[in-house]
């Protein structure tokens, strides 16, 4: 581990990082609502590492491994690793809260999406399934993965002459028209011509129709999985023939640059459906919103008319806030370094908040260099690397005040209604609470 040799540990001097938590008095689906006039808002500035805790409307900075007080749910770390900050959710576990980072907040431009990230806007949620780049690639209309693929029956065509298929009730398989297997009936409706099935899923599914108008692009549309009225199952997504495998489904040829966006659709929400956007972008941009022009269109309260945009540029599928009412999130998926001069603004549930690098006030020396893992790839050794066992680890907050004892620390000033930051110092052990104004 390199640590950057001739800075000594004691001339350098970590920075502060100030962090500002603002909590909407509605306790509703998660929700924070930008436009929102009455915020219970903090500032801390932090100096080691810490935990970020809520009790109601109340966002308090706690030493790591001190006992929370009762009632209170923990948000986020803030680690502190050879003079830099990381943020990172409270524990790896699944049931620590999500951390989502607040695309209007990040840096002009927007937000650069990745495949396999996972969008909220409003209460909704999707997955950034796959971008298309190059000419000649097409969606993978898979859903949860399976990608089932429907073969013809291992017997040949000659077995199959006396074999009826269900819909249209005449006999026979061929090399062009086989009869196939795609769902779990069985008897006399097991089999069925792949023509005539793919006649009955066109009937359903309009997607010739949906190519044409509305899309910003050349072949887009809506696709979602079928099943069999009878026995409910799910018809695979591929047919494979002896020589070539093909969506059951029939799309148009999507043109490049595409995104396939995945609905994450929980079972209680009856208006959305399970089913992945394909939408080809060019020199256009995508609109996601509850208004109709939108082209992928969400109605819900949650949703703002024009929420968000998505566009191709300079290789990169680009994600902005519209000034949504209950924003635009990414969620991440990783600790993140925090960059001395920039913004980073995360939202759990109701609270967001911003967190910023504070210039050195006259401190000498530089950073270490880094030593951690930061590849992307390595998300559980930078995990290890973050973690700290105990409080006696830590250089702490402020070498002159060494005795300080390792008590929950307070906001150096506790709140500020509405838009209104105060400026705090840097301090610690100090607890200046203030009374709440709303009650
Ligand atoms: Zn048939
Ligand atoms: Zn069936």
């Amino acid at each position: 581990m390199d640590r950057g040799g001739e800075v000594t540990v004691g001339s350098w001097q970590p920075h502060a990082v100030q962090v500002v938590s603002s909590t909407w008095a509605r306790d509703s689906h998660d929700l924070f609502d930008f436009e929102a006039h009455h915020l219970h808002t903090k500032t801390f500035s932090v100096l080691s590492s810490m935990v970020c805790v809520r009790n109601g409307t109340d966002v308090q900075m706690m030493r790591e491994h001190t006992s929370m007080p009762v009632g209170s749910e923990p948000l986020l770390r803030l680690v502190q690793k050879d003079g830099y900050f990381w943020v990172d959710k409270v524990s790896p576990s699944s049931s620590s809260k999500k951390l989502w980072l607040v695309v209007r907040d990040s840096p002009p431009g927007g937000h650069n999406l990745a495949e396999g990230d996972v969008m909220k806007l409003g209460r909704f949620k999707f997955k950034v399934r796959q971008f298309g780049v190059h000419p000649g690639s097409q969606p993978e209309l898979r859903l949860d993965d399976s990608g089932a693929v429907c073969c013809p029956e291992g017997k040949g065509h000659d077995d199959l002459s006396q074999t009826l298929c269900r819909i249209c009730l005449l006999e026979g398989s061929t090399e062009e028209d086989p009869l196939i297997t795609p769902c779990q009936c069985k008897g006399s409706i097991e089999f069925v011509h792949l023509g005539c099935l793919r006649h009955w899923i066109r009937g359903r599914l309009n997607l010739a129709e949906n190519a044409g108008g509305g899309g910003p692009g050349i072949g887009s549309y809506f696709y979602r999985p079928l099943a069999c009225e009878l026995c409910k199952a799910f018809y695979p997504t591929y047919v494979s023939s002896s020589t070539s495998r093909s969506p059951l489904v029939e799309v148009p040829q999507t043109t490049p640059p595409f995104i396939v966006l995945e609905n994450l659709v929980r079972d209680s929400q009856q208006h959305a459906t399970r089913g992945l956007h394909v939408i080809s972008l060019g020199e256009k941009v995508l609109k996601l919103g509850r208004g109709h022009e939108s082209d992928v269109r969400i109605a819900d309260v949650s949703i703002s008319r024009c929420h968000a945009m998505i566009r191709f540029q300079r290789g990169h599928f680009v994600l902005e806030d519209n000034d949504s009412k209950f924003g635009t999130l990414v969620a991440m998926k990783k600790p993140r370094l925090l960059e001395p001069g920039k913004t980073v603004s995360i939202q759990m549930g109701r609270t967001v908040i911003c967190l910023q690098v504070q210039p050195d006030h006259g401190f000498v020396g530089s950073p270490p260099l880094l030593s951690l893992p930061s590849s992307s790839h390595n998300e559980r050794a930078l995990r290890l690397a973050l973690l700290t066992r105990g409080s006696t680890q830590r250089a702490d907050v402020d070498p002159h005040n060494a005795s300080t004892p390792p008590t929950p620390v307070g906001p150096a000033q506790t709140w500020a209604e509405g838009a209104v930051h105060q400026q705090t110092e840097a301090v610690s052990g100090e607890n200046v609470e203030q009374p709440d104004p709303l009650d």
